[in-house]
């Protein structure tokens, strides 16, 4: 399979506003992709559609070869969805809070055991593990969030944010999980207001009102518009929309 996210005039509406606006956009497997965006941009609404949770109003999309339309449950069931306000229980540990999603995802407690420890080990969530989700700093709480989004193996994994809020150092500690997962080959299609992260990704989109209005690698896109950094480039085009409306 060559393609992992393959989309094609994709667009939502609600009511006469229109949030995503005919996007077009291939993602290869194993590629790291950044949905980039200033807010308000339609970035959420289109993951949403990718992931099975949001009928779109028109156009077509087709996730590890699955229909957007026709087949939103195989797609849920093939894919990693971490948002920024994902949800784990404050009360429980988070070696509690993986035994519970797991069990949501019915995996047998076998296969779990051992999947959890895996995952203890590769995102080095060892040393916090088995305190209360609720008593640890952002950025090891979003460590854990990944490690709930990863359970059932997913294919793909939609990262919505992952790091708002996180300190540097931990930010660094997450994106070099990130590039271990892609380079054991899942695709990873992510949202993020940072630009150095959006460095780290092979390529990027720019969307701008429900648009997708410029696409490609960060470093050529910066070479192409002879801005000195990426974040300068970003600006440039979001507000040069602006003015231009
Ligand atoms: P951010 O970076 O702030 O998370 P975003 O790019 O993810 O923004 P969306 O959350 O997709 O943007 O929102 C795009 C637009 O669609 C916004 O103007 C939002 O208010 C609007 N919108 C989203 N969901 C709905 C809804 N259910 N009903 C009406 N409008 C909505």
């Amino acid at each position: 399979m060559g393609y992992a996210v393959e989309i094609d005039n994709l667009t939502k509406r609600f009511g006469d506003f229109i949030a995503v606006d005919q996007i077009n956009l291939t993602v290869e497997t194993g590629e790291i992709f950044g949905f980039l965006g200033a807010n308000g941009a339609g970035k959420t609404t289109a993951i949403r559609m990718l992931c099975g949770l949001l009928l779109p109003t028109s156009g077509n999309g087709i996730v590890n070869g699955f229909d957007i339309y026709k087949e939103p449950e195989k797609i849920k069931k093939s894919i990693g969805y971490m948002s920024q306000k994902f949800s784990l229980y404050k009360d429980l540990t988070g070696e509690e809070n993986l035994w519970f999603y797991g069990s949501v995802y019915q995996i047998p407690s076998g296969d779990l055991r051992k999947r959890i420890d895996e995952l203890s080990e590769s995102l080095d969530l060892k040393e916090f593990i088995n305190r209360l989700a609720g008593s640890l700093p952002v950025g090891w709480r979003q460590r854990l969030a990944l490690a709930v989004s990863l359970l059932h193996r997913p294919k793909i994994l939609f990262l919505d944010e992952p790091t708002a809020g996180v300190d540097p150092v931990f930010r660094r500690r997450f994106w070099e999980i990130l590039y271990r997962l892609a380079e054991e080959g899942t695709t990873l299609f992510v949202t993020t207001h940072y630009m150095d992260e959006a460095e780290f990704c092979q390529r990027i989109s720019i969307m701008h009102q429900g648009k997708i209005i410029e696409l490609g690698n960060p470093q050529e896109l910066i070479k192409k518009y002879q801005h000195p950094t990426l974040q300068d480039l970003f600006i440039h085009l979001i507000s040069g929309k602006r003015t231009n409306e």
